[in-house]
């Protein structure tokens, strides 16, 4: 019997596919509830910090100070929300936790002068639909250049990829410009990541050739995704990422039994190499 299709696709969902297929499946599919990860806390304290400073302030008033009682304001509506209240702290883990944001924050004031910026929009939902196939993300903040083009910013909380990842998670930019450009009727004329750990700001312009490299990626992705689904075939992939996997004890790459989550034994047991 062929397992249920995913209701639409992200840039998050395309790399966690590629990433590892069967993660993509225990969580997408399958909806198998993850546990809070710190990681992914701190993303989203630092994305909410970050929002309340560039949308409430004036350009003028976008100072270092004013970021941090942002933060400040953040942290309980984060840390002690729904979502993550049931992280677990050891004694003054918790501020170390929010000194670090604090570091990631001071390093945006490093990429950019953020009184110069123009926003028009944070935290933006667009969907659009491509076929059988709908595509949704949320724009991290969009912004009108001196001559009025749109420009699209992802705020990244973690490591930089190298070199040769680049282009990869620069794929992701690009599905939001092609997003804005389905949604808004304008293709933005620059999208860039703004990675605050390094910091290092890593910035493009879309073209024909960028959005239909998108589109073809993301439709070869989905026709892989039914693919799976029809032969109930989500594979592991075990590599870096499983250091923040939720799924070890289910996962047979690393010695869990995914029976215990009623799976059959089959080719979706079956791991393959790691990528050298
Ligand atoms: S532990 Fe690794 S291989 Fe297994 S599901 Fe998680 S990411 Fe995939």
């Amino acid at each position: 019997m062929a397992l249920p299709l995913p209701t639409s696709l992200s840039p998050s969902k395309v790399s966690s596919f590629k990433d590892c297929a069967l993660a993509f499946r225990l969580s997408v599919i399958d909806r198998l509830p993850e546990p809070p990860s710190p990681h992914a806390a701190k993303g989203t304290l630092v994305h909410r910090a970050l929002q309340l400073l560039m949308w409430e302030e004036e350009p003028a008033d976008r100072t270092v100070d004013a970021a941090r009682a942002k933060l400040e304001r953040a942290v309980p509506e984060i840390l002690d929300g729904e979502e993550y209240r049931a992280l677990p702290w050891e004694p003054g883990q918790k501020d170390d936790f929010v000194a670090d944001a604090a570091v990631l924050i001071e390093n945006y004031f490093r990429l950019e002068d953020p009184t110069a910026v123009r926003v028009i929009g944070t935290e933006l939902r667009m969907s659009v639909d491509l076929g059988s196939l709908r595509l949704s993300g949320i724009i991290d903040r969009l912004d009108l250049d001196a001559d009025g083009g749109l420009v699209v910013t992802d705020y990244k909380t973690g490591r930089a990829p190298s070199a040769n990842f680049e282009q990869s998670r620069l794929g992701g930019v690009h599905f939001y410009a092609f997003l804005c450009e389905q949604v808004l009727g304008r293709r933005p004329v620059r999208v860039q990541l703004l990675h605050l750990r390094e910091p290092l700001a890593i910035s493009t312009v879309p073209s024909d050739q960028s959005i239909r490299g998108m589109r073809l990626q993301t439709t070869a992705i989905w026709a892989a995704v039914e693919q799976a689904c029809d032969r109930e075939d989500f594979r592991p992939k075990p590599g870096r990422l499983c250091d923040y996997c939720a799924y070890h004890d289910l996962c047979p790459a690393v010695g869990g039994d995914l029976s215990r989550v009623g799976y059959r034994a089959g080719p979706a047991v079956v791991a393959v190499p790691v990528a050298s």
